[in-house]
């Protein structure tokens, strides 16, 4: 499990200056931004918050994704 507190104050690398950034916490497994549609990756409870992780992942459909994510 991802602790609550991080999951209220986690949001896109990306889009956090612009428009916010708010990720949708997904099968406890990903983080899906709301803006750009990005997905981040939690590995072994550590949420990979690389832009360049977010945009291997843009063209996968949500239902699409490996749930647990690939280990780096
Ligand atoms: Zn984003």
């Amino acid at each position: 499990m991802v602790d609550q507190t991080l999951l209220e104050i986690l949001r896109c690398p990306n889009c956090v200056r612009t428009t916010g950034g708010v990720l949708k916490y997904y099968r406890e497994a990903w983080f899906i931004c709301s803006d750009c549609n990005r997905k981040y990756p939690i590995v072994e409870d550590i949420p990979v918050m690389l832009v360049e992780e977010g945009d291997k992942w843009v063209g996968v459909a949500e239902d699409a994704l490996p749930v647990p994510p690939p280990s780096r």
